[in-house]
């Protein structure tokens, strides 16, 4: 895939400004409210954390959840799953849905991965020609392995950024400029913190249909407050 270097010079200073406070105020929403999810526990490990992303794409972090503890008691490795047959990978995917696809770009990832010792290269143009690696994956790798400050952007995380500041132009979140340097300056500081927030978040108050701007403690900020018919404001 295309590496999108983040350009912060698409930002103007008022919104990073305004993207540094809705930082700030969802790590504090996030210490009371996040979810306490396996792969954020402090016993696992940056191979549980980042197959746990592959699966997450198009899933509910609770589908996921529920086959965490027999998958990973399967798989303690990448090597364990690059050494098993796609069939029977496929069978342990089946619970969570998109078994088939799942099972060939986790497969591929591992075989890639258990080739290197488990060590992904930190260079994304590198990265980004491995398997099963697109930016969301790639993001993934490079956050949880490498430390880099990379956000984990899905419909979610720019669902979010763009209703509370503004839209995106092009309709691939991949590639539109103004979301990519968005979403890299809203995980400048904490970012392992800030992404599971703001994934949070998403999912709890901002939501897709109905988001409940009543309790959006970033409402007073938020250009997109008063727009949702179905949404309380006080
Ligand atoms: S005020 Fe509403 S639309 Fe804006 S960020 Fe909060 S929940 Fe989302």
């Amino acid at each position: 895939m295309r590496f999108v270097e983040p350009d912060f010079e698409r930002l103007s200073t008022g919104e990073k400004r305004k993207i540094s406070l809705l930082r700030s105020d969802l790590l504090d929403w996030f210490a009371v409210n996040g979810r306490d999810l396996p792969w954020r526990r402090p016993a696992a490990s940056e191979f549980e954390r980042i197959c746990v992303e592959v699966l997450l794409q198009r899933t509910r972090a609770e589908t996921v959840a529920a086959i965490y503890p027999s998958f990973f008691g399967t798989f303690g490795c990448w090597s364990d799953i690059a050494g098993t047959p796609l069939t029977v990978l496929e069978d342990h995917l089946k619970p969570i849905g998109l078994w088939r696809r799942r099972a060939m770009s986790l497969s591929g990832l591992a075989t890639y991965a258990a080739e290197r010792n488990g060590k992904f290269p930190r260079d994304p143009r590198i990265l980004g020609q491995a398997p099963g690696v697109g930016q969301y994956v790639m993001n993934a790798v490079l956050l949880f392995q490498h430390g880099q400050e990379m956000p984990l952007i899905d419909v979610n995380m720019a669902r979010v950024l763009e209703r509370y500041v503004r839209p995106r132009a092009l309709a691939d979140i991949r590639y539109d400029p103004w979301l990519q340097a968005a979403s890299h300056w809203l995980v400048r500081r904490h970012p392992i913190e800030t992404n599971w927030a703001t994934l949070d978040f998403a999912s709890a108050i901002c939501k897709a249909q109905t988001p409940i701007c009543n309790s959006c403690l970033v409402r007073s900020r938020c250009v997109s407050r008063g727009q949702f018919p179905s949404a309380l404001l006080t």
